[in-house]
């Protein structure tokens, strides 16, 4: 069951959030047998600051204050891609920015709420939307790959505040 994930916009415990994704990274790499490299975990670190998506310019130019050293380009582009490839970070195309999946490893249509102001960007998931999705896509004879939707707007904060 995909429980809807609204901690992006209200006050929560981040670092559950954190210790919730590294967790389930180890098992997801071990599950793959891949490892997960001190520069790919401080790649998801990062990411997962906070639940507003990061570039990936960014991502080049903080990265060495989370791992100690600096890195080159490439490597972190291969870091960012296997943590994309591996379901732990999406790739938000309308901001072109990464972000930490709450659910990781499960089925979902990664429904992505996106506030306009302030970035904060909540990953939403629903059964009911899922199996609807499925269903219009499998009527059109089409078979797909992956689905994404990106909805831009206000969060609750950025709203009351308008
Ligand atoms: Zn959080
Ligand atoms: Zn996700
Ligand atoms: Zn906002």
């Amino acid at each position: 069951m995909i429980s809807n994930s609204r901690a992006a916009y209200h006050l929560h415990d981040h670092r559950r959030c954190v210790g919730a994704a590294l967790a389930e990274a180890r098992h997801r790499c071990a599950a793959a047998r891949a490892r997960l490299t001190p520069i790919r975990e401080a790649v998801l670190r990062l990411i997962w600051e906070s639940h507003r998506p990061v570039g990936a310019y960014q991502i080049l130019r903080e990265l060495p204050r989370h791992l100690g050293r600096s890195v080159q380009p490439p490597t972190v582009y291969r870091a960012i891609d296997f943590l994309v490839e591996l379901g732990l970070v999406h790739r938000i195309a309308t901001l072109n920015a990464y972000l930490g999946c709450p659910f990781p490893g499960r089925e979902h249509s990664e429904l992505f709420l996106i506030c306009n102001q302030c970035g904060a960007t909540a990953e939403v998931g629903d059964e009911a939307l899922n199996a609807a999705l499925a269903e219009t896509v499998r009527k059109a004879g089409f078979r797909h790959h992956s689905q994404r939707i990106e909805i831009t707007g206000l969060c609750p904060a950025c709203a009351e505040q308008s």
